[in-house]
C-alpha cells in the first residue's frame, strides 16, 4: 500500500511514522508512505499556498493550483487513479468498514487542509471523496491523515503479529471486542474468569462471543441493529433483556 500525504507540515508525522507497527510495516516494505509539502508546488516567488477568500470573511484559503499541480504529479499514466481523499470535518465519518473499504486499494493519496479551509473547486474538481474523523474541528488534516493511515495499515496482510487480531477487533465483527486478561491470573484479589484458564476452546469462544455481545448491548446498543447476528446470538440478548426487566 503506498500512502502519498500531501501537507504543508510534513515533519509532524516524523513520530507516527517512525515509531512502533507503522514503522515496522514500512520496513517490511507492506507500507510506502511518501510525505509531499504541496508548497513545492506553488510557482510564485513566495511559493504561495493560500489566499484571501473572495467575498471577504476571516481566515485564509487553500489556492487550487499547488494542490491540483501537486496531485498531477502523482498520478501515473496507463494506471487506474488512485482513490484522491480530502481530509475534511464535513466529509463522511470514518469507521472501521471504511477503513476495510480502503485497505483494498494499493495507492491512496491523502490532502491535508490547513487555516480556515480549502477553495471549493478542490472539493468538486480534483478530490474522489472527503473524509472526516468526527464532528469536531482541527487546526489542519494531518491528524485525520494519521488516522486513516493507522486504521488502514493494520488491516494489511503482515503488518499485525498476529492477523486474526484485527479480524476480532471492535467494529470488525460489528460488535464491541470481548475483555481480554494476561497473567497474572490473580490480581491482588481480582481473578480471571475461570472460563479463561480452562483450556476449553469451544467454551471460551462461546464465552468471548456472549461477553462481546452483552458489551455491545449496554454501550453501543445502536450497532447490534446491523451486527450480523445468529439465532443463538438472538437468543442470549433477549436473555439479557430479560434479566433487565426483572
Ligand atoms: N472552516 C472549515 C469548516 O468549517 O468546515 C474547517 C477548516 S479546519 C480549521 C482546517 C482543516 O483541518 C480542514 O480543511 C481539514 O483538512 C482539517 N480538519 C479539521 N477537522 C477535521 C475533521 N474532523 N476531520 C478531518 N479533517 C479535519
Amino acid at each position: 500500500m503506498r500512502f502519498d500525504i500531501l501537507t504543508l507540515f510534513p515533519e509532524m508525522f516524523q513520530g507516527f511514522l517512525g515509531t512502533s507497527i507503522i514503522k515496522r510495516a514500512q520496513q517490511q516494505g507492506i507500507v510506502e508512505t511518501n510525505l509531499i509539502n504541496f508548497r513545492d508546488f506553488a510557482t510564485d516567488k513566495h511559493h504561495t499556498v493560500d489566499d484571501t477568500p473572495y467575498g471577504g470573511g476571516g481566515g485564509m484559503v487553500l489556492k487550487p493550483e499547488p494542490l491540483f499541480r501537486a496531485v498531477e504529479s502523482l498520478l501515473e499514466e496507463g494506471k487506474e487513479k488512485p482513490p484522491i481523499l480530502l481530509m475534511s470535518p464535513q466529509g463522511a465519518t470514518l469507521t472501521q468498514k471504511k477503513a476495510e473499504e480502503l485497505a483494498q486499494h494499493s495507492h491512496l493519496i491523502l490532502l491535508c487542509g490547513h487555516y480556515e479551509g480549502y477553495d471549493e473547486r478542490i472539493r468538486t474538481h480534483l478530490v474522489t471523496e472527503e473524509i472526516s474523523i468526527g464532528d469536531y474541528v482541527l487546526t489542519g488534516g494531518e491528524l485525520p491523515a494519521m488516522i486513516v493511515v493507522d486504521s488502514v495499515s493494520r488491516l494489511l496482510p503482515g503488518v499485525l503479529g498476529n492477523d486474526s487480531s484485527a479480524v476480532t477487533d471492535s467494529f470488525s465483527t460489528g460488535l464491541l471486542e470481548y475483555p481480554h486478561y494476561t497473567r497474572p491470573a490473580d490480581f491482588e484479589g481480582l481473578k480471571v474468569p475461570d472460563i479463561l484458564l480452562s483450556g476449553h476452546h469451544q467454551n471460551i469462544e462461546t464465552w468471548r462471543r456472549q461477553q462481546a455481545l452483552t458489551r455491545t448491548w449496554e454501550k453501543r446498543p445502536d450497532l447490534l441493529e446491523t451486527a450480523p447476528l445468529t439465532e443463538e446470538d438472538r437468543n442470549f440478548l433477549q436473555g439479557l433483556a430479560r434479566k433487565q426487566r426483572s
